[in-house]
């Protein structure tokens, strides 16, 4: 029986309405996975290898509901092709052996990798591989779907920020989360033109300004590093920025879907010469996974001003638990409070949103008595001088 192809892939936050975009436009049915419940989590969990990194049992549980769920369809699942030393490499052969090994058999794994130099040879890799993807489509159609998935991600990414900045500042608890949900909704379901995305973007934007906030207010300031799939999915680190947008928080995360793109599959090689001089004297060679980011942007981060970090760890994971160690010297040496999460089935959201309060109130205090220093400091020289 020939059955229809159905693309799916990992959700990735909010990210998930510009990949669909894409496959639609080319054609294709299009289904994303439920964010993970504790079902699917506990089925990802008991079907992977014990030592396997928690990411990858996140998206074996809610690949293997899809799948289950949906027998007379045959899916292509979508994953990105090994990017260094981790466990990475292991997920399209694990997600093939283990989902037949459970009995389910209507897919296969499709991979994406980037362009790597030299061009000659990595841009015909990239062409073949997308043709695998994808099959062969009209070049325009292709580029189509590459620029209108562009732009909904990026749209999407100036909401989800403009939504983070609004929270702690809205006088009305609440207000801002109305207006971002409907505002992705819109964009989600824009017609796939990019003047209408760029136009619904514009209103969106121009109604979130309008929400009655107080935008003159010094907050503390915190950002966000980790692994790249716990960091983009709200769903898998318990919604941390919300969390810590509500406490009163000033949060910026390092890792979005624009910039880990760029970065990775296209400058490739000006991203890990920046990193290596970032990251001089702590880690300035790669160790896979997005270890070696978490290092550079806590460093970027103090330079910034921020006044704490708060690392993404997921359970297993290597490069994050190498960098948890050095983070620990970058921290002294900088003077920056970094706070390293750990992330597994366990985790649960009241003894995890108590240390991000504790973690809060210690950086608010901090910033109490720097800026009674400065003050004393300030008062010291006048009466000198
Ligand atoms: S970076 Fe960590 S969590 Fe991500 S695939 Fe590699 S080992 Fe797993």
């Amino acid at each position: 029986m020939h059955r229809k192809i159905t693309y799916t892939f990992p959700r990735m936050g909010y990210s998930y309405a510009a990949f669909e975009s894409f496959f639609k436009i080319l054609g294709y049915d299009v289904m994303v996975p439920d964010p993970s419940n504790s079902k699917t989590l506990k089925e990802g969990v008991s079907n992977s290898p014990q030592g396997m990194c928690f990411p990858f049992k996140i998206l074996l549980g809610q690949f293997a509901k899809l799948l289950k769920e949906n027998p007379d369809k045959y899916f292509k699942i979508v994953s990105l092709e090994s990017y260094g030393p981790c466990r990475f490499g292991y997920y399209s052969p694990l997600y093939n052996k283990i989902l037949e090994d459970m009995g389910v058999t209507n897919f296969e794994v499709v991979n994406v990798e980037g362009i790597y130099p030299p061009w000659y040879k990595g841009v015909p890799r990239f062409i073949k591989k997308l043709v695998k993807l994808v099959g062969w489509h009209a070049p325009w159609a292709g580029v189509r779907a590459f620029v209108i998935a562009g732009w909904k991600v990026y749209a999407v990414e100036r909401l989800e920020r403009k939504f983070y900045h609004l929270i702690p500042r809205e006088k009305v608890s609440g207000s801002s989360e109305k207006a971002f949900n409907r505002a992705f909704e819109r964009i989600h379901h824009a017609p796939n033109k990019v003047k209408s995305i760029k136009k619904i973007l514009n209103e969106e934007l121009k109604k979130m300004d309008q929400i009655d906030h107080i935008d003159d207010v010094e907050l503390p300031k915190v950002g966000l590093v980790g692994e790249a799939y716990m960091l983009m999915d709200y769903s898998n680190n318990l919604e941390i920025e919300k969390k810590l947008a509500y406490m009163g928080v000033d949060i910026d995360r390092s890792l979005w879907v624009t910039n880990w793109t760029l970065d990775r599959l296209l400058k490739t090689k000006q991203h890990l010469k920046h990193m290596k001089e970032v990251n001089k004297g702590y880690l300035d060679f790669f160790i896979g996974g997005d270890g070696q980011e978490s290092i550079m942007n806590t460093i970027l981060y103090k330079k910034k001003g921020f006044d704490g970090v708060i690392q993404v760890l997921p359970f297993g994971c290597l490069p994050e638990t190498a960098a948890k160690q050095i983070l620990s010297n970058v921290s002294e040496d900088y003077d920056v409070p970094v706070l390293s999460l750990s992330f597994d089935e366990q985790t649960g959201d009241a003894g995890f949103v108590t240390r991000l309060e504790a973690f809060v109130d210690m950086l608010k205090s901090r910033r109490e008595i720097k800026s009674k220093e400065s003050k004393a400091k300030k008062a010291e020289s006048v009466t000198t001088r």
